[in-house]
């Protein structure tokens, strides 16, 4: 039998006419020359939606994503590195209860909070994480050093935060990340297993919040970094795909930067992040359709929910998701915009 090849943008096109049952959120345009800076956060994905949230809520959030992509976009606008946009952004967002990450993380079956990030350098590919820490007030930071001070690229657990102690990282009780919120979070979790119908999703009630940023400076450089305190009622240091390299997070000079949030497995298993750098260097796709097909093809064909946000050589930016709402935004000289909702 003839075999019929469609080419990538015909097949890209062919799948998005016949899934269309949601509106497409309204691609980023692209720079007209490199600009001397691009960044691009994200909160999380999942099922967000309008008539959940209150204004008032609707408004802190907003809020929260705007003046986290102040903080990098003034690193960067001053001539800072990506790396130093990337670990001060999701700083800021580790030390803001509404995320998942550092302070707001959600809760362990044990009622414990166990945080996980990572970080790669684009211009170097060198690469830091941790998984699993408890007492490390921000984890990006943590990853960092592990990154620039160590050998290693990935440390967990109790050697981690013995690192991380060494090494003059500021380290806290654990009380400072909790919040009532992940906490009932936690306790409807629980309860609804004790009544046995299982119908819970762990990462839809954990109510996302995932933090992540990719960033280009104006050297050209390009670097990414994620963090969050993982699913609601997770056992057994279970590590999702945030500090997974490759899978929640990717950076390489020759393509872009790209941070995940969604169901870890899923990223984990079809390694992500290194897909989309995958496509752009040995297909020579577009960022746009890299992203396009990993999330909205690959991941949706298999069951695995959520987006990510990415920022390439030239100044272009995706932020793409299957699910029904990320937290995200993302700013250029001249262009700045914060979003919840897919149709925005
Ligand atoms: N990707 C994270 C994890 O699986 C969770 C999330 O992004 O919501 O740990």
């Amino acid at each position: 039998m003839k075999k019929i090849v469609l080419p990538g943008a015909a097949f890209l096109m062919l799948f998005f006419s016949c899934n269309q049952q949601n509106p497409a959120p309204m691609p980023v345009p692209a720079p007209v020359a490199r600009p001397a800076y691009a960044i691009a956060i994200h909160g999380g994905a999942g099922t967000i939606r309008r008539e959940d949230m209150s204004p008032e809520k609707e408004q802190s959030y907003q809020a929260a994503l705007d003046s986290a992509l102040t903080i990098g976009e003034t690193i960067l606008k001053n001539g800072g590195t990506s790396l130093d946009a990337v670990e001060q952004t999701i700083t800021w967002l580790e030390n803001c209860p509404l995320f998942n990450a550092g302070r707001g993380a959600v809760f362990t079956h044990e009622g414990k909070n166990e945080l996980d990030a990572s970080i790669m350098d684009g211009a170097t590919q060198k690469a830091g994480a941790v998984g699993s820490v408890m007492t490390v007030k921000n984890p990006i930071t943590l990853a960092r050093a592990v990154m620039e001070k160590s050998p290693h690229v990935f440390l967990t657990g109790r050697g981690a935060e013995q690192f991380a102690a060494e090494n003059g990282i500021t380290l806290t009780d654990p009380k400072w990340f909790f919040t009532q919120e992940r906490w009932d979070a936690l306790q409807k979790i629980q309860a609804e297993d004790a009544k046995k119908s299982g119908s819970l999703d762990r990462r839809t009630d954990s109510k996302f919040g995932t933090v992540g940023c990719a960033a280009l400076d104006n050297k050209g450089n390009l670097a990414a970094g994620t963090s969050t305190g993982g699913m609601t009622d997770k056992r057994w240091n279970r590590l999702g795909d945030s500090p997974v390299i490759g899978a929640g997070t990717y950076a390489s000079n020759d393509a872009c930067a790209v941070s995940c949030t969604g169901h870890g497995e899923y990223f984990i298993r079809y390694a992500v992040a290194h897909d989309v750098w995958a496509l752009m260097v040995y297909k020579g796709l577009s960022l746009n359709d890299a992203c396009e097909l990993v999330v909205n093809k690959k991941l949706v064909e298999k069951g695995g929910e959520g987006g990510l946000i990415a920022v390439d050589k030239d100044g272009n930016i995706s932020l793409t998701f299957n699910s029904e709402g990320m937290y995200r935004g993302y700013a250029r000289p001249g262009e700045r915009k914060v979003m919840i909702y897919k149709e925005q």
